[in-house]
């Protein structure tokens, strides 16, 4: 990752290092001169608490750098080593369905790749809720109370 090195290729100015993942610069939005308030870290994210821009490497080329080619700002960011901003997408690769005592689905365990569990339930209109609060907890072979 060269972080530094492409927000300077990229025109910003007086940068300076503040802590291990810290830098401080002048804010290319307000240009404000006390080069106080420009921050951003060595991911490549920024923010100006005196103008209140924030974004990251990708937002910076399109802002600052005017370059709008998606094409052109992956090939830039891969360069620098520096992520394009975009979330892996996560893939679902299992369902576990919970039923109550009748058979009707209360609610769905989902696992994706990569690894990462998350609970959910139907909304009744063909969609899913993605909590199971106030759901009541069925258990075959249970005492029910
Ligand atoms: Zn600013």
């Amino acid at each position: 990752m060269n972080t530094v090195k492409f927000f300077e290729d990229y025109g910003l100015v007086g940068i300076e290092r503040k802590t291990n993942s810290q830098y401080m610069a002048l804010c290319p939005n307000c240009k404000d001169k006390k080069r106080e308030h420009f921050y951003f870290n060595s991911e490549g994210v920024y923010n100006c608490q005196k103008c209140e821009i924030k974004g990251n490497a990708r937002t910076y080329l399109k802002e600052f750098a005017h370059i709008t080619d998606a094409r052109e700002i992956r090939k830039i960011l891969h360069q620098y080593g520096l992520s394009d901003g975009t979330k892996k997408q996560r893939k679902i690769v299992a369902t576990y369905d919970y039923d109550d005592l009748s058979g009707k689905l209360v609610h769905q365990t989902v696992r994706y790749d990569p690894k990462k569990f998350l609970q959910r339930r139907p909304d009744g209109k063909g969609g899913w809720v993605w909590n199971i609060k106030n759901i009541k907890r069925y258990c075959i072979g249970c005492q029910m109370s």
